[in-house]
């Protein structure tokens, strides 16, 4: 924010209808007069003081000023230049602008109709993006309600035996006009806001849900189930009593849920530090996802107990290269140094799931194993299906 002042005398005009919006303001002190004139006609419209804003609505909406401010007494004012304000707003959260935008547009017709003055509409232009965001977002939060959220179990395979050693949890969204919308689309929405929160507790359920049913059905040892946790889960101080209530809920054991976290949340460090803290203390699992892609970080591995690392699809894709499966080895050979289970993410073919095999790693997931299904599949295959 620029740091000149605007000193004014009593009745000075700051600006009128029809000026070039420059700036908005800052009151410091005095008070400050917003009026309109029509047919010779002044009609006061509010009255600001100290630390109120004023002029910003026409430099949002990229308009002529609609309306004139003078100072009733001396004051003083903190100008902030209109392209310091584009700048922030281009910079806003989307939704955020639309919103501030659809308000301005808002307050002026208003206006106008107050004072019969004739404004031409501020568009909320290049923000059907940001609208078509708002309508997704609220359409997920009734797909809630509605139980329109999907949850999926992809298989994976212990390379060694070829058994099913666990499950992986994966979301679906099935919009009714829209389709399927991928999990990688509506959760980073969810992120957005809170509304990952209801998503997360909600797969919970799922997830404690399938456990149970897979320990009667299953014989020993249960196939354990991982989740995906986003960072504002992590945040959320009551994140693991809820795990751990649900889990008593459901009267599972704590060490047949994984939650798998991605490397991009390893930025908070210590809320991480956390999470695995109070997990383990409950004995259950953290695993840490897509592994070598983002923000591979070895400091993480150093200082963070995982218990599993998820080597990520791109690795497995490329194994037939000689420095790809160099890599994968030494990984292979790093995650047993740390005492993490490595698993293999994406495995599509024999070859893929041979190479792994030879290079140490633990688990399987991909579609040579299975595709993600929904759980009623799962049961009926439960302890049929084996890797080729
Ligand atoms: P992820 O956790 O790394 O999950 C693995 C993704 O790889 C899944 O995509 C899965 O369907 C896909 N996949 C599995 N095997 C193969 C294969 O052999 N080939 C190929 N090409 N792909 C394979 P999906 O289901 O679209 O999920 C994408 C991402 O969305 C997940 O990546 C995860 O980060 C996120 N996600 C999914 N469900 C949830 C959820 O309930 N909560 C949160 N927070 N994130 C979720
Ligand atoms: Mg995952
Ligand atoms: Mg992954």
């Amino acid at each position: 924010m620029s740091s000149e002042r605007i000193y004014l005398k009593a009745g000075a005009r700051v600006f009128d209808a029809g000026d070039e919006p420059t700036a908005a303001f800052l009151i410091e002190s005095g008070l400050i007069e917003i009026s309109v004139d029509h047919g010779g006609v002044r009609t006061p419209l509010s009255l600001l003081s100290a630390g109120e804003m004023f002029g910003e609505m026409a430099v949002i909406g990229n308009e002529l000023r609609g309306n004139s401010a003078r100072a009733l007494e001396p004051a003083v004012l903190v100008p902030i230049a209109r392209n310091e304000f584009v700048e922030r707003l281009r910079l806003a959260d989307p939704v955020v602008r639309a919103l501030l935008i659809s308000q301005v547009s808002r307050y002026r017709s208003e206006i106008a109709a107050l004072t019969g003055t004739r404004i031409s509409h501020v568009g909320v232009h290049g923000d059907a993006g940001a609208l078509d965001k708002i309508r997704l977002e609220s359409e997920l939060r009734g797909a809630l309600y509605k139980n329109e959220l999907e949850v999926l179990f992809q298989p994976i395979v212990d390379i060694a035996s070829g058994a099913i050693a666990g499950y992986e949890a994966l979301t679906r969204w099935q919009h009714p006009e829209r389709g399927e919308v991928p999990p990688t689309e509506f959760i980073e929405l969810a992120e957005e806001t809170s509304l990952i929160l209801q998503v997360g507790d909600y797969v919970l359920t799922r997830v404690c849900e399938a456990i149970s049913q897979l320990s009667s059905a299953h014989a020993e040892p249960v196939p354990f189930v991982a989740m995906n946790v986003s960072s504002r889960q992590i945040a959320d101080p009551g994140f693991v009593e809820r795990v751990l209530l649900t889990l008593r809920q459901y009267d599972v054991a704590s060490d047949r849920i994984k939650l798998e976290v991605t490397e991009n949340l390893a930025f908070d460090h210590a809320r991480l530090a956390n999470l695995i803290k109070r997990c383990h203390a409950a004995g259950v699992h953290v695993a840490l996802d897509d592994f070598g892609t983002g923000y591979s970080n070895l400091n993480l591995l150093a200082s963070l107990h995982f218990d599993q690392i998820k080597i990520d699809q791109t690795f497995i894709r490329a194994l037939d290269h000689e420095r790809t499966a160099a890599l994968v080895k030494t990984i292979a050979t790093m995650a047993k140094d740390l005492d993490c289970d490595l698993i293999a993410e994406g495995v599509e073919t024999p070859a893929q799931f041979h190479a792994l095999r030879e290079l140490g790693c633990r688990y399987a997931q991909g579609w040579l194993v299975g595709r993600p299904k929904p759980f009623g599949d799962v049961i009926a295959a439960s302890g049929l299906e084996t890797a080729r």
